[in-house]
């Protein structure tokens, strides 16, 4: 069996290098797996090759025996109440993007101003514990990541002094696992406030530096966000067990420089809607429609791997990527061009960080170049 990956950028592994956080790197080394996988001779890499854009799916379906989309779900969702354009709104997506060293997060299609002093999240899953831990931890809480330095320097995240997280769920019914909200807590110089009540676990020890006060206020979802100068005003109201209330009981007002939503994901759709498609085969995100942990998706992979198969015995027998080659953008990338860059990020990182990532696409292509001399 021979499999080809493409992907729209020229390097591999999707949100495990451009989502997952930066300084979680056990979580981000499962891309060596993978690495095993690509250096075998049945499966190749051909990435900055749009799939609806480059390449058609029906160009694909012609030569291949099975198609399977696998094109996650790359888009934060909005948020549907009413937001003053100019409120200062990040999706947790994008600025985790921004962070990771992304050449795509919209945060750095121009300079972003400071994140500020007062940061609100809307959100409590894992997503706005990443964001919330990556704001609050000082310089020394990145030691072996590879976050993106000057992104944190540009947001000044070491300017933040209050953080607060709306949770739409109860206090008993709480979104982040575990050990993510200890990791928030265990922040020297952050004390963490569960509707008022200071959290036993926070390390108020400001030894670090920082003095962080966060607040997650639990049953509350916003109704509006303002403008007000720089700063941004969020409404909210009590949010009931059997859905909103409506009568507008128990409207709150918080004040933020910086808002940023956690909302979850939505798909991707500007290279083709292929809902319903039924020649494919969708797994991860773009198959469930939510988007889980790496553990969550690997099952969903296994069952997609067994609907592959069954499809393979009845399948024709096609030609696969020497089909395709024809229409491959000349600028698309191998794995091998994607080991120089892997190579070259690794070598020009700080002594203290694991690599440090090229941020525009144009460094990348230079680099491959070179390493075909
Ligand atoms: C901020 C964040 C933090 C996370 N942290 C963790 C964590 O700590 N632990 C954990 O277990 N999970 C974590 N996750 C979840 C994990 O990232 C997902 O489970 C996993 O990445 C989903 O894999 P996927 O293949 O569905 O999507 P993706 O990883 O998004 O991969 C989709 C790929 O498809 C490509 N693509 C999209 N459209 C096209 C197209 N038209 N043509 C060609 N290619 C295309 C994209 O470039 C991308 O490379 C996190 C997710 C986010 C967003």
């Amino acid at each position: 069996m021979r499999i080809t990956v493409f992907d729209t950028r020229p390097t591999p592994f999707g949100l495990l290098r451009y989502g997952v956080a930066p300084d979680h790197q056990g979580m981000k080394n499962v891309s060596r797996q993978f690495d095993r996988l690509f250096a075998s001779d049945h499966v190749e890499f051909v990435g900055n090759t749009i799939i609806g854009q480059d390449l058609s799916l029906d160009v694909l379906e012609e030569n291949y025996d099975v198609v399977v989309l696998a094109t996650g779900l790359a888009v934060d969702r909005p948020l549907t109440v009413p937001v003053d354009p100019d409120a200062r709104v990040y999706g947790a997506g994008q600025l985790l993007r921004y962070l990771n060293g992304d050449p795509d997060s919209i945060l750095r299609q121009s300079t972003p101003p400071s994140l500020g002093e007062e940061v609100l999240i809307i959100g409590t899953g894992n997503v706005a514990m990443d964001v919330a831990r990556l704001l609050c931890k000082a310089d020394d809480g990145f030691r072996n990541s590879d976050v993106d330095d000057d992104a944190r320097d540009v947001l000044h995240t070491a300017g933040l002094r209050h953080l607060t997280l709306l949770s739409r769920g109860p206090r008993d019914r709480v979104r982040w696992d575990g050990s993510m909200f200890a990791e928030l807590c265990a922040l020297p110089g952050v004390a963490v406030y569960l509707d008022g009540d200071l959290e036993d676990r926070s390390t108020l020890s400001a030894e670090s530096g920082r003095d962080i006060r966060v607040d997650v206020r639990f049953r509350e979802i916003p109704v509006g966000i303002d403008a007000d100068g720089h700063q941004s005003v969020i409404r909210t109201r009590f949010h009931d067990e059997l859905g909103a209330a409506d009568d507008g009981s128990e409207a709150f007002v918080h004040r933020a420089d910086t808002v940023v939503t956690a909302m979850g994901f939505v798909e991707e759709t500007a290279y083709g809607d292929w809902a319903g498609r039924e020649g494919v085969v969708r797994v991860g995100g773009c198959g469930s429609g939510f988007l889980g942990n790496l553990a969550e998706n690997r099952t969903l992979a296994k069952d997609a791997a067994r609907n592959i198969l069954a499809r393979l015995s009845n399948s024709p027998g096609h030609i696969g990527l020497d089909g395709v080659r024809p229409y491959l953008p000349p600028a698309s990338t191998t794995f091998s061009d994607w080991a120089a860059v892997d190579r070259a990020e690794v070598d020009r990182a700080r002594p203290d960080r694991v690599r440090r990532k090229f941020t525009a696409w144009a460094e990348m292509a230079d680099v491959i170049a070179e390493s075909k001399k």
